[in-house]
């Protein structure tokens, strides 16, 4: 049984100060809820206050990126080796780093790789844009990229994958859940193919795209699906917590 998860991005917002209101804000409420897995992931500049904060929580942290060197001259990065012990989870390969930073798979496959060797538990995004949506591309485009970026990668149940139609991210057209649950059942099938059946029975997939508290259900009621991340509705404690709420609800009732 894989433990739903449930991921805010942040992105670029929120200031220190913003920050840590927002977490203590939704800290209380989402320690009351088990059974799913929680994590925020704030910009690097309050991962530490943040961090602090949620000590003896069960609500986690992740990093929104990181570069793949240890260290050195490459001014302005994030290294691995500054983010362990702040936050177990990092989030890779999302589109805006891909669209805006040019972000290719062969990166975020060393990315990868530099963050399950440092301890860090990958969140790995993957999704088609809307032209290769509209293609029926969705399959080919999302198996390229779950290839290259898992090339020579020792798979294990510390991945976490994301299945985020670009056309869906801050757009408020969330994908239809059936639909997704195909493309999450195809990307299980294509970890499998890459590593071993029960590998890939341990390794989360969410749906990342528009996802709010009135449409959540639609996704984490799907077989497939095993949580989400979540972009703007992260930075509402009303929307995230009842996201994390309704999950942790529909999971009771799967186990009935
Ligand atoms: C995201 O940034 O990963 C995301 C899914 O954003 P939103 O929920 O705002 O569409």
């Amino acid at each position: 049984m894989r433990l739903p998860l449930i991921a805010g991005n942040w992105k670029m917002n929120t200031n220190l100060a913003e920050a840590v209101k927002l977490v203590n804000d939704m800290r209380p409420h989402l320690d009351a809820i088990h059974d799913v897995e929680k994590v925020v992931c704030p910009p690097f500049i309050s991962l530490s206050a943040v961090h602090e904060i949620l000590k003896g929580s069960q609500l986690k942290v992740g990093a929104q990126n990181l570069h793949f060197e240890e260290k050195g001259a490459f001014t302005g990065e994030i290294s691995p080796l500054m983010l362990t012990g702040l936050c177990e989870y990092v989030i890779l390969g999302h589109s805006e780093r891909r669209q805006y930073f040019q972000e290719t798979d062969e990166v975020v496959n060393k990315k990868l790789k530099t963050a399950l060797k440092f301890g860090l538990k990958p969140i790995l995004c993957v999704g088609e844009k809307l032209a290769e949506y509209e293609d029926g591309l969705t399959s080919e485009v999302v198996t390229g990229q779950l290839k290259a970026s898992l090339k020579d990668v020792t798979l294990s149940e510390n991945l976490v994958v994301a299945y985020e139609p670009i056309w869906a991210i801050g757009t408020g057209k969330a994908a239809n859940g059936t639909q997704a649950n195909a493309v999450i059942s195809r990307i299980r099938k294509i970890i499998q193919e890459l590593s071993t059946e029960s590998t890939s029975q341990c390794v989360r997939i969410l749906y990342g795209g528009s996802v709010t508290m009135d449409n959540i259900q639609e996704f984490a009621g799907m077989p497939a699906i095993d949580g989400a991340l979540v972009g703007g509705a992260s930075l509402k404690p009303d929307q995230f917590i009842s996201i994390v709420k309704q999950t942790a609800q529909i999971n009771c009732h799967s186990q009935e």
